[in-house]
């Protein structure tokens, strides 16, 4: 069992001790400071709703930091539950339909590589030809873990809208099932996937963004470091098929952004005095 000490930790605390991490390396200066400052400054907006005034945190948007990747997976669901409803949970193993994929890789001893193997092994994947003819599209998210081995499990986790997978071929040949050998093929000789049922739309697409989450979540901060540095800047979240290019809903806003020169900023800062006052009175108790 890997221990999970961030679950008694404030996720902006855990940002810190990340950065702290991230600083050593020069190049990673800038995004430490983003990260560690995630929501400790704000801006206000207009709830048309009731008209009031509401604060939100300047977001780092960083996916090491537990507050952003939570607000990353709602967004992510909201762009993608409406798409995955078109889509029909299979009956069978014959029918097409919503697919839950993990690909796994055999453990690896370096982070980086492993991580870079993933990428690679993954689009590769997805330009055979068996991927082409039954793989509709999907999406799906990264994790890595350590393992008691001290070695890297990396693996996938995918939501996909696929026909038929062959997973059972090789009780009749006694060779690997076919998928298992396309992911094989692609990797270099890791053959491990899991191929699972979906029975519902919002508990499969909440499965797959948790790994958003849960991606990172079991890491210590100096790995979150590490992790952070690997990705950057690279996709988290892979789309492809028909799920790719598909947008978020538009929705009518019901915050309005206010800008800190303005009269209704004024206003806010009016209304503001009291609660502010006793914060300051709070601190200096
Ligand atoms: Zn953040």
């Amino acid at each position: 069992m890997v221990s999970s000490p961030v679950d008694e930790v404030d996720p902006l605390l855990d940002n810190i001790r990340i950065s702290e991490h991230l600083e050593s390396n020069k190049k990673f200066v800038k995004q430490a400071k983003k990260l560690r400052n995630c929501c400790k400054n704000f801006e206000v907006f207009i709830d048309w709703k009731d008209s009031n005034f509401v604060k939100f945190g300047t977001r780092c948007g960083y996916r090491v930091c537990l507050y952003c990747s939570k607000v990353r997976s709602c967004f992510y669901y909201n762009q993608f539950i409406d798409h995955i409803r078109k889509i029909k949970i299979p009956k069978s193993m014959q029918q097409r339909g919503l697919r839950f994929l993990t690909l796994t890789l055999v453990n690896q001893k370096n982070l980086k590589k492993g991580i870079n193997l993933f990428y690679k092994s993954f689009t590769k994947f997805k330009r055979r030809k068996y991927f082409k003819d039954r793989i509709m599209g999907g999406l799906g998210t990264i994790e890595a873990k350590k393992g008691e081995d001290k070695l890297w499990n990396i693996h996938g986790h995918f939501l996909i809208d696929s026909k038929y997978l062959d997973m059972k071929s090789h009780k009749r040949t006694g060779k690997d099932s076919l998928l298992v050998r396309e992911w094989t093929k692609s990797t270099r000789g890791s053959s491990i996937l899991f191929l699972k049922n979906v029975r519902d739309y919002q508990g499969s697409l909440n499965y797959i963004l948790k790994y958003l989450v849960k991606g990172i979540e079991n890491l210590t901060p100096k790995q979150k470091a590490e992790f952070f540095k690997i990705t950057y800047k690279r996709r988290l979240i892979f789309t492809f098929g028909n799920f790719y290019g598909i947008r978020r809903p538009v929705k009518p806003k019901r915050y309005q952004w206010i800008s800190p020169f303005s009269e209704e900023y004024e206003s806010y800062l009016d209304s503001d005095k009291p609660k502010r006052k006793k914060e300051l009175e709070d601190w200096i108790d």
